[in-house]
């Protein structure tokens, strides 16, 4: 049997008219084919369970590297740039990005060139170009990436706060890559960025763990032979799942009080947790009923008293950052000019509403009504784009892959 279609029962929104079926080809590779008569573009998104976090120590931004290595040419259509060019021909937009735990490559296009598009993306994942000519190119792009990263104060941030966990964390690496970790220190050292990158493919990638989602006008049959035509030939290796279970901050990360010079003016406070990720706790939501509480505008919330006393100009709050095993949970406070000169007291006063929250347990009225208006939400929202909404999809297929009961469809109370 070429496919086995998965026993599932898959939870989906009330007013959704799309038809859905779960199948797994035969070299171990998931699939969620999406069905939908009135769509005017056709989608694909495939993630694979690989991401920075597997870096290998001394090539940071290996994982990055070899997301834009893969996904330029193909044996079967080895002429550079011609999959750009033929979806934007067809009305479409393709585009990758790397995570921590995970790397997702997509594209759209009009209905009408459905099977050719899908074909030319099947290839970059059974036989990628990779050519030796394109590496000190896609070494450029990925550093030129990392340079307009420079001027953002939001991945400043970020990398600052990953120095500020265990070294030998995965969570502790610097994920992007540029010239220096994927050219100059390895070259030092001796080392072949491009064998390692073929190694690093040969090793890890297995379609085992790929999660492929398909969007098209198609019947779910007519997608099925399509998907089983083209994707059965992805190799599988049976490769584990890459864990990473320890957490990245031990007491001596915590506690402590840095100061940053931002590139923008203006000043944030931000004060971060490491949490359980609240995906274990999905059906409950905590980090969600937290964030509802304490990003509340109302009369007498923290936003409004910090506003009144003219300290501040916005706050957010919420969980972030997060990976399957650990996770954060972040307050960012826009500050005034005043309220920079008052952040001991700004910190006070949002641990006394933590304490006040604390000491008042879960009020039910408010996980209600809070539980209403997601799952009012998650039924009744428009329709999005198939391109966000593949991309949504593969990425959840590998969250759930860790959390089985975890529905696809949305990161969600329910
Ligand atoms: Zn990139």
């Amino acid at each position: 049997m070429a496919v086995s279609i998965e026993d599932v029962e898959i939870l989906k929104p009330k007013t959704d008219k799309r038809e859905y079926r779960r199948i797994v080809l035969k070299n171990s590779l998931q699939v969620l084919l999406i069905s939908d008569p009135d769509t005017d573009k056709c989608a694909a998104s495939l993630n694979v369970g690989v991401g920075s976090f597997c870096d290998p120590v001394g090539l940071e931004g290996l994982a990055h590297f070899l997301e834009h290595m893969l996904f330029y040419a193909s044996e079967k259509y080895p002429l550079e740039d011609s999959y750009l060019k033929y979806i934007t021909e067809h009305g479409g937009s393709t585009n990758a990005f790397t995570a921590s735990e995970m790397t997702n490559y997509f594209f759209d296009a009009n209905t009408d060139c459905f099977e050719e598009a899908l074909d030319r993306f099947a290839q970059f994942f059974i036989k990628p170009l990779m050519s030796a000519d394109a590496t000190m190119r896609e070494i450029k792009a990925v550093d030129s990436e990392n340079k307009m990263y420079l001027l953002s104060d939001e991945r400043r941030m970020s990398q600052l706060q990953k120095h500020l966990s265990l070294e030998s964390h995965p969570y502790h690496k610097f994920g992007g890559g540029n010239c220096d970790t994927l050219d100059v220190r390895p070259k030092a050292k001796g080392v072949d960025t491009r064998q390692e990158l073929l190694k690093f493919y040969e090793d890890k990638y297995s379609a085992n763990l790929m999660h492929l989602v398909v969007y098209s006008k198609e019947s779910l049959d007519k997608i099925q032979s399509l998907v089983e035509d083209k994707f059965q030939e992805i190799q599988n290796s049976d490769r584990s799942r890459f864990q990473f279970s320890s957490q990245p901050c031990t007491s001596e990360h915590l506690q402590i009080l840095v100061r940053a010079v931002p590139i923008k003016q203006g000043h944030k406070l931000r004060i971060v947790w490491p949490i359980t990720p609240s995906i274990v706790h999905y059906k409950e939501e905590p980090c969600r009923y937290l964030d509802h509480l304490i990003n509340h505008e109302g009369e007498g919330s923290l936003s409004y008293v910090l506003k009144k006393l003219g300290w501040a100009t916005e706050l957010y709050a919420g969980e972030d950052d997060r990976a399957s095993e650990f996770s954060f949970f972040y307050v960012v406070i826009d500050l005034t000019d005043a309220g920079q000169d008052h952040m001991q007291e700004i910190i006070g006063l949002l641990f006394k509403y933590i304490q006040l929250l604390q000491q008042s347990g879960v009020c039910k009225w408010i996980f209600d009504e809070l539980s209403a208006i997601c799952e009012t939400g998650f039924h009744y929202e428009d329709k999005i784009s198939p391109i966000d909404y593949v991309v949504r999809i593969s990425s959840n297929m590998q969250v759930i892959k860790s959390h089985p009961f975890h529905p696809i469809f949305s990161i969600s109370l329910l």
